[in-house]
């Protein structure tokens, strides 16, 4: 399992407001410091909120997403709605600047 390290990009899931207004969801966050001999390990995070940063000195890791925790960045779940993907739309690799040489 990959350990965390200062500067990595991960996942901090907030805890959202007790009156359901805000869902519990992930937000970006930095590793600023790692504390690999607590027990358990924890790491000091810069959670970046959209409306502003807050700072966590021992944030534990749990990949069922308990508020309050880091993962390492989710899988994004593509939405149903966005129908079938169009196959070929995509160009392939441009391999002009190589037939010069
Ligand atoms: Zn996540």
């Amino acid at each position: 399992m990959t350990q965390p390290t200062v500067c990595r990009m991960v996942h901090y899931t907030s805890y959202g407001s007790k009156d359901g207004r805000y869902d519990s969801t992930c937000r970006a966050a930095v590793v600023t410091e790692v504390h690999e001999n607590y027990d358990p390990p924890s790491v000091g995070l810069a959670v970046l909120n959209p409306s502003g940063i807050f700072f966590d000195r021992n944030v534990r890791e749990s990949d069922e997403h308990k508020p309050g925790t880091w993962h390492w960045p989710c899988t994004v779940v593509p939405t149903p709605n966005l129908g079938e993907p169009v196959i070929g739309s995509v160009p392939g690799p441009d391999n002009s600047a190589q037939e010069e040489s």
